[in-house]
């Protein structure tokens, strides 16, 4: 039988809860076992895939049901009836609480196989308790799992937008300029560097709205607005191969949903300079 609890919060917890049922997600690299499209798996998966399982994470808890994942042999996906699905596809096809259960899962694996020696002293790690943490066995370093921080924003100027578009992006598909906080940065430093860099526009006021986990390898992207003080848009012509002001009633072709961070920052500009719209006419 499938297990699955509906509409509950998923919560991350370290530790296993007496007599609580267990729900599985199954994991091949970064991609995600499936049985038509479902990604829990059920008893009788279960059954089925345990003698590919290679090791075990737990991830928290789901309602009343504790949460792991199954890192998984290759082999498993020649088993009829099932495949494998990866991250991009699973972020447009499933709901936003399975997603952050699997995100969080390819990760603590990823960063469990990257972490089986010591970078100081090249000795094994071992896992440290129920904490996700391991520990070098000689000089005792610990090892946590690691997330990149990003800044995302949407610069905005009176009622136009600026955003942009990657070389390898889909056609005409924009969106907000993203990119890594270097080390010894905050997040509004990031912001000016990285408008600057990319699209050679100066900011001010960025104002923060909200995060999101993106498992693409592992960022935290931390979403902005933010005003342009300038106007002429230069590209830096690497990670940015066009960008321009759209105003609010003749936006992109296509611009990212609002399931995506960058696409509610760019529904939030839209919200916004509507509603100025509006008022002035009003
Ligand atoms: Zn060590």
């Amino acid at each position: 039988m499938l297990k699955k609890p509906i509409n509950d919060r998923f919560k991350i917890t370290f530790a296993e809860r007496k007599g609580a049922e267990k729900v599985v997600i199954g994991a091949v690299n970064r991609s995600i076992l499936a049985r038509k499209h479902e990604v829990i798996l059920s008893d009788d998966d279960l059954e089925l895939v345990k003698s590919f399982c290679i090791s075990t994470i737990f991830l928290g808890a789901w309602g009343d049901f504790d949460c792991e994942v199954w890192e998984l042999e290759r082999d498993v996906c020649f088993l009829d009836g099932y495949s494998t699905i990866n991250l991009r596809t699973l972020l447009i096809s499933i709901d936003e609480v399975q997603f952050a259960i699997v995100c969080r899962a390819v990760q603590l694996l990823e960063w469990k196989k990257s972490h089986i020696y010591c970078g100081l002293c090249g000795n094994p790690t071992e896992i440290q308790g129920h904490e996700n943490t391991v520990a070098c066995i000689r000089c005792s370093k610990p090892y946590y799992p690691r997330i990149s921080p990003c800044v995302i924003v949407v610069v905005t100027k009176g009622d136009y937008c600026l955003l942009a578009r990657q070389l390898n992006w889909a056609d005409g598909l924009f969106s907000a300029v993203a990119g890594f906080i270097e080390v010894g940065e905050s997040a509004e430093d990031a912001i000016h560097r990285e408008v600057y860099e990319e699209v050679g526009i100066h900011v001010r006021k960025p104002v923060y709205v909200g995060s999101q986990t993106w498992p693409f390898p592992s960022q935290l992207m931390l979403g902005f607005m933010a005003e342009a003080t300038s106007e002429i848009i230069t590209v830096d012509g690497k990670e940015i191969s066009e960008a321009r002001w759209w105003h609010c009633d003749n936006m992109p072709p296509s611009v990212p949903p609002p399931s995506v961070l960058s696409g509610l920052l760019i529904e939030r500009f839209l919200t916004n300079a509507k509603g100025t719209a509006n008022r002035k006419s009003g």
